[in-house]
């Protein structure tokens, strides 16, 4: 029997999952993303998530024969490191990820992806037709993208492909990105930003509502709760909506996918409010031919059994290549 491994590390989390040859799970492990001292720290939770996992499947980590990988970014693939990595402390500059597993697992086949084409390798090895133009967009605390085209998931050069979150849509750039840059589609969408955005269109307009816009804890949750009851929120969801609606007809532009599965705990958390307008609007705005647009299938395992599904087939997701 041959085995293998994916792993997810995110900003909160590290997990890792032992798959059989059938891609059946055997074994699973979680632990919190070490905040410092240093990357190293990360590494090392790395190599322990993967040791336990392989712990419950009762397998050797030596008996492994490739393993995926879904990180946060921004990656450095000849290097197989994230590099400075934006939603950790400033304190961990580096972290070593392909090498050390390489040597765990005693193989050279680890295949290391941005945590959004890790989703969709994820979206596409579990989906019925297996199709070769799809796209997986997270709107989570964070946008990004997954895109895989005539077959191929694009990693760009340096593993940073699919960043639409940091597409300009707003070309009067009202609001500032946590990049630093103005106008960008997550500084308006993302689950971090939908609450300094309401802020910003309170302050310029300020109306009735009853949302805890001057309550520090104010949060997106918040903004949802409030929708069908109170005017403003509804409106602070009708801006959101439009800034989604373009940032995904942009990527409808670039990439002519079949199907586009949305992913992230905004989008999971109200499919009604985020998904089923970008579903409404997305003709007005697509000159091409509009794909089909889903709720995520894989919940929030996508990046992790996307990077299990990497390591299965060689980093595409193709199935053919059980
Ligand atoms: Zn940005």
């Amino acid at each position: 029997m041959a085995y293998y491994v994916g792993v997810d590390l995110g900003a909160t989390n590290v997990r890792a999952a032992v798959a059989d040859e059938n891609a059946e799970i055997l074994g699973v492990s979680k632990r919190g993303t070490p905040r410092g001292p240093t990357g190293i720290a990360v590494t090392e939770a790395v190599l322990e998530v993967t040791r336990a996992a392989f712990d419950e499947a009762g397998v050797d980590p030596e008996q492994a024969v490739a393993a995926g990988i879904g990180s946060i970014g921004p990656l450095d693939l000849a290097e197989g490191v994230v590099e400075n990595p934006a939603n950790l402390p400033d304190t961990i500059d580096r972290i070593p990820l392909t090498g050390p597993l390489s040597k765990l697992l005693d193989t050279d086949r680890i295949y290391l992806h941005n945590d959004t084409a890790a989703g969709v390798i994820g979206e596409r090895f579990y989906s019925d037709r297996n199709p070769d133009d799809m796209v997986y967009v997270t709107i989570s605390s964070g946008i990004g993208a997954g895109v895989c085209v005539d077959g191929h998931v694009l990693s760009g050069w340096d593993g940073n492909a699919g960043e639409v979150g940091h597409m300009t849509v707003d070309p009067n750039g009202e609001m500032r990105c946590g990049c630093g840059r103005d106008g960008h589609w997550e500084a308006y969408c993302s689950g971090n930003n939908i609450p300094k955005y309401a802020e910003y269109i309170y302050e310029e307009d300020t109306v009735e509502t009853e949302l805890p816009i001057e309550d520090p804890d104010f949060d997106a949750i918040d903004v949802f709760e409030h929708a069908g009851e109170d005017e403003f929120a509804d409106y602070v969801i009708d801006q959101v909506n439009h800034w989604n609606t373009m940032g995904v007809a942009n990527i409808v532009q670039s990439y002519a996918p079949l199907v586009i599965f949305i992913g992230g705990a905004v989008a999971t958390n109200n499919p009604e409010l985020i998904l089923e307008p970008i579903k409404e609007r997305i003709d007005d705005m697509v000159f091409i031919n509009v794909p089909d647009i889903q709720l995520t299938t894989l919940g929030d395992e996508v990046v992790l059994k996307g990077a299990v599904a990497s390591a299965l087939t060689g980093g595409t997701g193709d199935r053919s290549r059980l």
